[in-house]
């Protein structure tokens, strides 16, 4: 066989098992996590690959033996390739990131220069009488840029496809693209260079070149065209699937995840800024009364108007429900306050939604980076402390995070949440404080007072926490389970001691607002065998005044069943006597601030009396709590106070403790 045949077999053998390892591995070699190796690696491969063709090549033409080839000098270019292609891969490595057509054809410029300058010098290593012309030279560099630019490009789309795994187009396609890529790439370089006088001219023909080229043309463009198609669909579908990622649906708002991702920025950049939680007032009502349409149309309504306040760098989000935020950055303070009252005005500004005005106010908290945190979890949770403290302060309004307000609000929040469970924990425990006739000072009966331990942060006043109960609506359950703990205890303790004691219980107005309030205090004295006469029922007078027609509704009820109904903290409400006729009671209990300083502070004393003579008036008993001191008890008897009770005759005890004492008290008697 001839010889130049066989030699030109070796070298398609050879394209065809690079193009094989090549694009089994090429996926592999670009997924090597070190930048160099990954470049190495592809350069090696290249340059050994384009190097052995080359031999056979020249092998074919008669113009190298292996021993001038794998000399010194052959070498030589061995390793002048290898970075050669080293230099390729990182360039086009770095164009990719912007990549275009221009840039694609501007390496490929680049590229063949430097396979031009290689093979010529290479030639020249091993026959040094060689002369090129330049114009020929010229030429052959034009089919080189265009051959590369074609073949790579076709490369580059099948590279995108096998990095992308889909199969649009088929392996045998591939690999017969893979071959005339080779072919074309290398047979045109050398067949160009080759008719440079020194080849037999009878070897090569230019035919061969332009229709290599045209096949390559057609298989390029119409990769191309495909690729191109493809892509954009996927542009569209991942543009929209960004936005979805990003954004809320409904009022298309920059979501949490984005404002989390600019605030991390603006973090990063160290721009001075503030966050703004904005939680609308009771939108739950406009959901519940008016419907989600409605409610939805109201976010979509506030979305816009928050839009409309803020300047061009700011960013206004939706955390989510009813709650927005705003990220603005911001010089002074000043104008931030400035910037708040605005908001609060845009929100409030009356709207109506499907023919339903509606007058929305909304609570917001503010905090600053860097002053009130340096992460993202930190100026969230502050601005919500902060947007806490404006509902906790009868909302619509603002406030700026600071230590004391969070120190306030986390202890209110933990609260809010552990008095949930306080009584199935077993947390709260009634104690009751004796309350006797003023004149003879014999006990008659005990006010239930309701404590709560805390397991770590201890005892925590009714002050603090009913207010809460009252506010989470956990005063229900409280106050029902205190009615009924405390008439059993009472019950109890009448009987152990055969004595027929009255028993007092608080109740706020929420618990009385219950439809099913006369009720559940019916079932709880038949439950307890107490008599209705000896329960006493107490409600602050501030409590009553909210709604006395209401109230007294209730209070006729109540006492119809023979109930006794006190006006508890008398004197701190509205002090106005004349609704008293309308609310059914039957007790005064005078303020303990007024006893406090009955014997020092002179005009405590007729206020006292004349609040007794009033109620002697009316019909009513009087009873004066918080009696500390024996001249304060002195002093009441005098004014006919009917019953007492306060720290000089007894605090408030647990139920085996005041046992305990009656206990005592029977066995001296005997
Ligand atoms: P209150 O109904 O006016 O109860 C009287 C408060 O005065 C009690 O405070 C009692 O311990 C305190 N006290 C009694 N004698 C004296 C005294 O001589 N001097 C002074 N300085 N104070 C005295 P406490 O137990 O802290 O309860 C505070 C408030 O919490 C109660 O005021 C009541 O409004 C509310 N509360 C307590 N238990 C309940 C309950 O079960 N339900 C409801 N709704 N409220 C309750
Ligand atoms: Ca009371
Ligand atoms: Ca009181």
């Amino acid at each position: 066989m001839d010889q130049d045949k066989i030699y030109i077999g070796i070298a398609v053998l050879i394209s065809f098992t690079y193009f094989f390892i090549f694009l089994k591995n090429f996926k592999g070699i670009l997924s090597i996590h070190s930048k160099w190796t990954r470049f190495i690696s592809l350069s090696i491969l290249n340059a050994s690959y384009t190097w052995l063709l080359f031999f056979f090549f020249l092998k074919s033409y008669q113009l190298v033996s292996f021993e001038q080839y794998f000399s010194t000098l052959g070498l030589l270019s061995l390793v002048f390739l290898f970075i050669l292609f080293h230099l390729c891969a990182v360039y086009l490595y770095n164009i990719t990131a912007k990549e275009t057509i221009t840039n694609h054809f501007f390496t490929c410029v680049i590229v063949s220069i430097g396979i031009i300058v290689c093979f010529t010098f290479n030639i020249k290593l091993l026959n040094r009488n060689v002369t090129f012309d330049k114009s020929e030279l010229a030429l052959a560099g034009i089919i080189l840029i265009i051959s590369l630019f074609l073949s790579t490009r076709l490369m580059k789309l099948i590279y995108n496809d096998l990095i992308k795994n889909e199969k649009t187009i088929s392996t045998g396609f591939l690999a017969l693209s893979a071959f005339m890529i080779s072919h074309a790439f290398i047979g045109s370089c050398l067949e160009v260079i080759g008719s440079i006088s020194i080849i037999n001219e009878n070897h090569s023909s230019i035919i061969e070149i332009i229709s290599i080229l045209i096949l390559l043309l057609i298989t390029a463009s119409y990769s191309e065209k495909q690729y191109i198609e493809k892509n954009q669909e996927l542009f569209t579908s991942n543009n929209h699937l960004n936005f979805l990622a990003y954004h809320d649906t409904l009022t298309e708002l920059p979501n949490r995840r984005k404002v989390i991702e600019v605030m991390n920025e603006w973090i990063e950049k160290n721009t001075k800024f503030a966050v703004f939680f904005i939680d609308l007032d009771h939108f739950k009502h406009v959901n519940d009364l008016l419907g989600h349409e409605v409610g939805d149309k109201l976010l979509v309504h506030i979305s816009k108007q928050l839009n409309l306040t803020i300047s061009k760098s700011d960013i206004v989000g939706r955390l989510g429900g009813d709650e927005f935020i705003i990220l603005k950055a911001f010089n002074l303070n000043d104008e931030l306050t400035q910037f708040s009252s605005e908001l609060i005005a845009k929100v409030t500004n009356p709207v109506i939604i499907e023919g339903h005005t509606l007058n929305v106010t909304t609570s917001i908290g503010v905090a600053c980076f860097p002053e009130n945190g340096l992460t993202v979890k930190q100026l969230m949770k502050k601005a919500d402390i902060a947007m806490y403290c404006s509902k906790d302060q009868g909302r619509n309004t603002f406030f700026f995070y600071t230590s004391e307000i969070d120190h306030n609000i986390v202890r209110k929040i933990k609260l809010k949440e552990d008095l949930k469970y306080a009584l199935a924990r077993q947390e709260l425990e009634i104690h009751y404080q004796p309350k006797y006739v003023a004149k003879t000072q014999e006990v008659i009966g005990f006010e239930a007072l309701l404590r709560w331990y805390h397991p770590s942060i201890g005892y925590i006043s009714p002050l603090e926490f009913i207010p809460i109960a009252e506010e989470t609506g956990s005063i229900i359950e409280i106050g029902n389970w205190v009615l009924e703990n405390s008439c059993q205890d009472i019950y109890e303790l009448n009987k152990e001691s055969s004595n027929n004691y009255s028993i007092s219980v608080n109740v706020s107005i929420k618990q009385m607002a219950q439809t099913n309030f006369v009720e559940t205090v019916k079932s709880a004295l038949s439950k307890t065998n107490i008599p209705p006469s000896k329960l006493e029922l107490e409600i602050t007078e501030s409590m009553a005044m909210e709604d006395i027609s209401k109230t007294s509704n209730v209070f006729l009820r109540l006492r119809e069943l023979g109930i006794q109904i006190s006006i508890d903290d008398f004197g701190t409400g509205y002090s106005s006597f004349s609704y008293l006729k309308e609310l059914h009671i039957q007790k005064l209990k005078i303020d303990k601030s007024f006893i406090q300083e009955l014997e020092i502070n002179n005009q405590n004393k007729p206020i006292v009396s004349a609040i007794i003579s009033m109620a002697r008036d009316l019909g009513l008993k009087i009873t004066a709590e918080g009696v500390e001191t024996s001249d304060q008890l002195t002093l009441l008897q005098t004014m006919d106070c009917d019953e007492v009770q306060g720290f000089y005759l007894s605090k408030p005890q647990p139920l085996q403790s005041i046992k305990e004492t009656l206990n005592k008290q029977l066995s001296i008697q005997k």
